[in-house]
């Protein structure tokens, strides 16, 4: 403490005993007229009562201020009002003559009284010094001391880590710490660390805070820490945050708030002389002279304790204790009785009453501060664990919270996903279901309990075996359970069920519990079953189809032949020929029943194919000779209407293909008749060979015609749809392309297309090569017709 404070608190404690010893006369006056009142015989029990009163306060405040004497004479009338007041009588003349002798005394003596100087040391009250930053870490495990000093340098310490107690302890000659943290276990002994610091702290007086840390919970080694001066142990794993805090507090880096003391006594001056002392030691007071306003003062001051005067006018130390106590608020706040009563039973009663501690006037004030800092470090510690339990009893709540919001949730989603989920422990066989769970299986909800069995029952006789072997598959490997089944409800009512889920297994690999999902898939089962029958009706619609056309292709194909034969024999009958304008009409008659023929054979061809009865003869074949054949045949189409033709097809020389010969030729003769068919006259068509990746070949059939409208473009390979094209001269049937793509497919090549309205179109069947593609292939078969 720096002289100037000492100085000023020894001025205040010098005023204040001025102001006592001149309140003495006073204070002897009254004891000296209530006396008088006793010796009168006209004095009730409660005179003596208030007599007792104010002698034992005298008694008190007297040897507080030095004014020994007077407390010695105040005490001795004290103690003998207390007997007559224990017998309820009045005092006999002996009693009664020694009586006068002490008022006399003290009236004397309060007049005449020179203050002797109480010779306070304030010194001794000197604060702490909370400035100690350092700390020492003795831990053999590095890991662990790294980690703490890390944690500790960023709180501002000075962390030193020691791995070796030789070092550690050279460390403490050299510089004593603030605190010291150390493990009781090191390699050498189990109890190292505590042996270590019996040592060391034989170094300090005091020795610092010392904390241990250690794997051990036995009473042993918590013993041996107390032993070497430990101040908390702490068992691994350690909570860093605690450590923390505790180590803030021992070293004080953790801000420090005064105590508050609350000093409740009659007597003023006694009161403030108990303030100047307490503020000395950095503690904040409150002096009460009047019992009643105790309370009032306890709500909006605060105080950490409460220094209380037993005998008081109004009300008693002892029955403002009780009166605090009845109020859960204060049932903590330490009360330490300051009174001169020395009987033991009194002081005992007046601890059962509620109070902390007891301690006698004249009050020694080095113990007066020691019990004070004592209950007031034990209550805030007691305060703090008590808020740590209501926060962490909080978090817990809003953890519960939680849990239960998302349950909920969960809960919800189950029931509008029409989901259950089970939980089965392995060992025992004991499951838990989710809410929908019992629905599911058919059960009602409160009336089955949730077992394996009951599940187990409630599946399908026939799917039972599939459920129990998914299970045990799931168990002995690593197989993730998947298993769809059907329940009987008790209604007889068939449900099926989608069961998804896994194993939980322990460290070694052995299952512990097993997860599911339930899922009713009962409607997804009947739609999947609706489509396969409409899928199957599909099916035989299209082949009765397909049977049909094929049917009447052959009926048709009969009489349309045998029209076209007859028709061509009448034409070419050269003794009766016909006449020019039935010559006209012939040939309407064949022009029309070529194309009816050509429609049925197009019709007949889908109808195998759809039926899966074309057969292809796929054999090895050069692909020119195809390309040559199909040209040959369009060249007169083509003359008809003076298109020019460009046939550049020496790609294609010497490369063997896998396919049907004749059916390839179709399809070529196809693509070039429809690049006759749509262009106009005197445009262009190009038929060319590209080898377009390694062994593979396209045959391309370009043209400079009408081209096809993009919109239209995905309607092209669909069954009778000719694109508008049937609103024009142009022939056909709308079913060509569709064949050459199909036949084109089942060889096993690609039939594609590329065209602008109004530009022209590529067709192009592109195919495997059975042999390599050679780059310079001979000119020869580059022909150019117009
Ligand atoms: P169609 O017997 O009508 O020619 P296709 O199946 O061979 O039947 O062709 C279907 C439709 O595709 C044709 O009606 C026509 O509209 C269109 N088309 C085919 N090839 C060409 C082409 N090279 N240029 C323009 N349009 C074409």
């Amino acid at each position: 403490m720096e002289n100037t404070d000492k100085q000023s608190i020894e001025n205040k404690l010098a005023a204040l005993r001025k102001s006592y010893y001149s309140s003495l006369p006073s204070k002897t006056r009254h004891i000296s007229e209530l006396w008088k009142n006793v010796t009168l015989g006209d004095a009730d029990i409660e005179t003596l009562k208030a007599l007792q009163l104010a002698t034992h306060t005298l008694a008190g405040s007297g040897a507080t201020f030095g004014a020994i004497t007077i407390s010695h004479l105040a005490r001795s009338m004290d103690e003998s009002l207390g007997v007559l007041l224990e017998l309820e009588r009045q005092p006999d003349e002996i009693e009664k003559n020694d009586m006068d002798e002490l008022v006399s005394q003290l009236e004397q003596e309060s007049v005449a009284v020179i203050a002797e100087d109480a010779g306070v040391d304030l010194q001794q009250y000197k604060g702490r010094d909370i400035q100690q930053k350092i700390i020492y870490i003795v831990a053999d495990d590095t890991h662990l001391a790294e980690e703490l000093s890390a944690e500790f340098k960023r709180e501002k310490y000075i962390v030193r880590v020691f791995d070796k107690l030789d070092a550690f302890k050279q460390a403490c000659y050299e510089q004593k710490p603030g605190a010291i943290l150390i493990d009781m276990v090191f390699l050498e002994n189990t109890e190292a660390g505590a042996e270590v610091m019996q040592e060391v702290k034989q170094r300090y007086k005091p020795a610092p805070p010392l904390v241990f840390m250690s794997s051990r919970d036995d009473i042993k080694a918590r013993l041996a820490a107390v032993k070497a001066g430990a101040c908390r142990y702490f068992t691994k794993p350690l909570s860093i945050e605690k450590l923390k805090q505790t180590l803030g507090g021992l070293t004080r880096q953790v801000a420090h708030t005064p105590y508050r003391i609350m000093i409740v006594d009659d007597d003023r001056e006694l009161a403030e002389c108990y303030a100047v002392l307490l503020n000395s030691a950095g503690m904040l007071t409150r002096v009460i002279t009047n019992p009643l306003d105790v309370l009032d003062n306890l709500a909006g001051w605060h105080p950490d304790l409460v220094l209380m005067d037993v005998y008081m006018p109004e009300c008693s130390g002892l029955e403002l204790a009780s009166v605090m106590r009845q109020d859960d608020k204060y049932t903590t706040v330490p009360i330490v009785f300051l009174s001169s009563e020395t009987d033991m039973d009194k002081q005992l009663y007046a601890l059962d009453l509620g109070g902390d501690a007891f301690l006698t006037k004249p009050v020694d004030y080095q113990h007066m501060l020691s019990t004070v800092i004592a209950r007031v470090k034990r209550s805030r510690w007691l305060a703090r664990l008590k808020t740590d339990l209501e926060n962490s009893l909080h978090k817990n709540e809003l953890q519960r919270k939680e849990i239960e919001e998302k349950e909920e949730r969960l809960r919800f989603s189950q029931y509008f996903a029409n989901i259950g989920s089970w939980d089965l422990d392995v060992q025992s066989k004991v499951m838990h279901w989710s809410e929908k769970i019992a629905p599911l299986l058919g059960y009602v909800s409160d009336g089955v309990d949730p077992t394996y069995d009951a599940f187990l029952a409630a599946v399908h006789p026939e799917d039972q075996q599939q459920v129990i072997n998914a299970i045990e598959t799931s168990l002995n490997s690593n197989i993730a359970y998947e298993v769809e089944h059907r329940v009987i409800w008790p209604d007889g009512s068939i449900h099926w069920l989608l069961q998804k889920g896994d194993v939980i297994r322990d460290a070694s690999g052995e299952p512990v519990r097993m997860l599911g999902v339930v899922q009713d898939t009962t409607q997804r089962k009947q739609l999947e079953r609706d489509l396969a029958t409409q899928k199957e009706y599909a099916v035989q619609a299209n082949s009765a189809k397909s049977e049909f056309l094929s049917r009447m292709s052959h009926e048709l194909r009969t009489p349309l032949n045998a029209i076209i034969g007859f028709a061509q024999l009448l034409e070419s009958d050269e003794q009766q020929p016909l006449q020019e304008h039935q010559l006209d009409s012939m040939n309407e008659i064949l022009k029309a029943s070529s194309h009816l023929l050509e429609l049925i054979d197009e019709v007949l061809d889908l109808a195998k194919i759809e039926a899966g009865k074309i057969q292809l003869h796929i054999e090895d074949m050069p692909v020119i000779d195809v390309m040559l054949e199909s040209y040959s045949m369009m060249i007169p189409m083509a003359e008809s209407k003076n298109i020019q033709l460009d046939f550049n097809i020496k790609q294609c020389e010497n490369v063997i293909v896998n396919a049907d010969r004749t059916k390839l030729k179709q399809v070529m003769f196809n693509l070039m008749s429809n690049a006759i068919k749509y262009s106009q006259s005197e445009g262009e068509v190009s038929v060319l060979c590209e080898a377009c990746a390694p062994r593979r070949i396209r045959l391309k059939v370009a043209d400079t015609g009408i081209g096809i409208l993009k919109e239209r473009q995905a309607d092209l390979f669909k069954a009778f749809n000719r694109l508008g094209a049937e609103e024009g001269d142009v022939e056909g049937t709308g079913i060509g392309l569709m064949i050459s793509k199909k036949i084109v497919e089942m060889m096993g090549g690609e039939l594609g297309f590329q065209s602008e309205e109004g530009e022209g179109s590529v067709f192009w069947v592109e195919m495997s090569t059975v042999n390599d593609i050679s780059s310079d292939q001979s000119l020869d078969t580059e022909v150019t017709h117009s």
